[in-house]
Order: C-alpha cells, then sequence, then structure tokens
C-alpha cells in the first residue's frame, strides 16, 4: 500500500511544473510521448553512473579557444564562456559580461548576476540546472553597447553552444539580447512575455535584471515571463 501511495505521489510530480523543473530531464516523461518511450538510453545512462559533460560542448569551448577574432580580446581580463548544466533544459542568455564576470571567467556573478540567481531559486531551479551566457564573451570596455561585428564574430558560438546542449527554452535577458537574437528593433515591453522562434527553438525575451535592479516593479512581469517556462518545461 505504501509503495502505490509513492508510486501514485511520484506519477504526480511528473506532472508539476515546479516537480519537474527539478527533477532529472531524462526522468521527466514527455506529455505527448508518455508511454511511448524507449527507455533503453535512460537505463544504459543510469547504469554508466554520472554523465561528464558531453564533448559535443568542450569542443565549442575548445575551438574557441583562447580568442582574438575581435579586438574586444585585448581589452577583456578574462573570456567569459558560459556555465551550467552542459544538458540544460533551460538556457539564459545575456548581453556581455560585466566587470564582475570579466573578473572572474564567469556569467551573471554581480549585482544583476545575485539577482538572477534569485530568479532561477525562485522557479525551483538551481544554476547548476541551467545553463547561464552572454551573447559576447568578453567585456566590451566600460559596458559599452556590443558593436556590431563583435556580434557577428561571437554569435556563431552562441549557436553552436546551443546546438551542443540542446535547450528547450531560451531565455534572452535584456533589451539588448533579445533584439540581437531576435533580429528586431522592437521595444523589449512589446516583445517580452511571448515565446519566439530563435533557430527552432523556443525563445522568451524578459527584462534583463539590472533593469530590475533599478525598476523593482517589472518584477513582477519578470515572474510573469518564467511562469509560462516554467509551464513549459
Ligand atoms: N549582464 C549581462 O548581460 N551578462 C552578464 O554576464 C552580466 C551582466
Amino acid at each position: 500500500m505504501g509503495a502505490l501511495k509513492n508510486h501514485v505521489a511520484n506519477e504526480k510530480d511528473a506532472y508539476n511544473p515546479v516537480s519537474r523543473l527539478t527533477m532529472k530531464r531524462e526522468t521527466i516523461p514527455r506529455r505527448e510521448e508518455e508511454g511511448k518511450r524507449d527507455l533503453s538510453a535512460v537505463k544504459a545512462a543510469a547504469k554508466a553512473g554520472p554523465s561528464k559533460t558531453p564533448p559535443a560542448l568542450d569542443g565549442v569551448r575548445e575551438e574557441l579557444g583562447d580568442c582574438t577574432r575581435c579586438p574586444l580580446h585585448r581589452t577583456r581580463k578574462n573570456l567569459v564562456f558560459g556555465e551550467g548544466s552542459a544538458k540544460a533544459r533551460l538556457v539564459f542568455v545575456g548581453e556581455a559580461p560585466g566587470e564582475e564576470e570579466d573578473n572572474q571567467g564567469r556569467p551573471f556573478v554581480g549585482r544583476a548576476g545575485q539577482l538572477l540567481t534569485k530568479i532561477i531559486d525562485a522557479m525551483g531551479l538551481k544554476r547548476e540546472d541551467v545553463y547561464i551566457c552572454n551573447i559576447l564573451k568578453c567585456r566590451p570596455p566600460a559596458n559599452r553597447n556590443p558593436k556590431e561585428d563583435e556580434i557577428a564574430t561571437c554569435e556563431p558560438f552562441l549557436l553552436k553552444q546551443l546546438e551542443a546542449i540542446n535547450p528547450e527554452i531560451i531565455c534572452a535577458l535584456g533589451t539588448f539580447a533579445a533584439k540581437t537574437l531576435l533580429r528586431t528593433d522592437a521595444p523589449i515591453s512589446s516583445i517580452r512575455g511571448k515565446f519566439h522562434d530563435y533557430h527552432g527553438r523556443k525563445l522568451m525575451p524578459t527584462y534583463h535584471p539590472a533593469y530590475l535592479l533599478r525598476n523593482p516593479d517589472a518584477k513582477k512581469l519578470v515572474w510573469d515571463d518564467v511562469q509560462k517556462i516554467m509551464k513549459i518545461l
């Protein structure tokens, strides 16, 4: 009886959005695929133990190397590739590293990054469950806006990262990331909160955490946006 109760509770969990966010990707039944999944790959992975970072993402990092493809390499302290799960179902994409990120070589670790971490926590996730990166891998001097040629040089690596990770959803943080990825001049206020297509993936634009630090009233809107993401995951 106890076992049956547990089984029923677990089954329910699989359809609870918050539980789904925290469950291992392999163990989450897709609603539309329920009942017809081939579990042999899942069983093989379980037998093999914890998996290492898939070579594909490592390969992208290797290909990027100690990048000197654009002038930003001259002023950066550290290249900020991105961090998180190489199998993340959700990837956050920001604009470019700021001062703290440049110092540490890690994305979103300054004040805005701490707020992003809180948003991720509120979604029932940890930073290690998602993947966090930027359009540009190097800090523009004095945090100026990225230039066209810098984006053109760097964005292909973002695309390769997304290919390697294969997330279901991308969350574009802020005007710059959203407008750049979606190739639009529409204001963030008119494109946020809706899913858009980015190379065949769902992309949700929302406000940048740095904007939220200046405009705390917009936190409610970001929460609305991330709840739409949580419903899908
Ligand atoms: N802002 C960004 O867009 N990216 C970071 O990594 C930090 C701040």
